[in-house]
């Protein structure tokens, strides 16, 4: 990882400006409803990890949101240990790797579930005001949508990516984690 760890205090500005639409969508539930389901965990816990979360910040991350559904208990119980695990400290120690966007789209996503790709798993009303929440509106939309519709995904976000950040992505994007990095690139060299 060549940018510094990312601390819990900058998350809520990274998640803003930074995260690729599908991490977004997992954020903004997750502080929404203080919940999000095993998939939904391991996508976003997984990114988080990569784009450099330490683990005791991970844990404050996830506690902060799930005790007020849960209760802390239940978090220590039934959560904590799987967010340890993703960071190799539990089971098999395996060091878990960030979701590709090729994993991610092709994953199967029903209602209810937020994790997949957007520009793949979102309908195109609500792929809309995702994106208009961004910035993202006018003829820029048109085309992302256009791109979604020949189901060129990744074309998609690296389209919307290039909009939010008005520079051309020549290398196209093709993992959530290259994303952020990009894009942390242009915002914070
Ligand atoms: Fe995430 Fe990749 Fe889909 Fe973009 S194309 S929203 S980075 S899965």
């Amino acid at each position: 990882n060549e940018f510094a760890a990312i601390t819990l205090k900058d998350i809520d500005q990274l998640a803003n400006s930074s995260f690729p639409l599908c991490m977004r969508h997992l954020f903004y539930k997750l502080r929404e409803d203080h919940h999000l389901k095993h998939r939904g965990r391991m996508q976003l816990g997984l990114f988080l990890k990569g784009v450099g979360l330490k683990l005791d910040d991970a844990l404050a991350f996830w506690r902060t949101e799930f005790s007020q559904k849960v209760g802390n208990d239940r978090f220590d119980k039934e959560y904590a240990y799987s967010i340890r695990h993703n960071y190799g400290k539990e089971g098999k120690r395996t060091d878990y790797t960030p979701y590709s966007c090729q994993k991610i789209i092709s994953s199967t996503a029903s209602v209810g579930d937020h994790h997949g790709c957007p520009y793949r798993h979102f309908s195109e009303e609500s792929l809309r005001a995702a994106l208009a929440q961004t910035g993202v509106g006018g003829r820029a939309l048109d085309d992302v949508i256009d791109k979604v519709k020949h189901h060129h995904y990744q074309l998609a976000c690296t389209m919307t990516f290039e909009a939010i950040h008005s520079t051309p992505c020549d290398t196209g994007i093709n993992h959530p984690n290259q994303y952020f990095t990009e894009s942390q690139k242009l915002l914070a060299p």
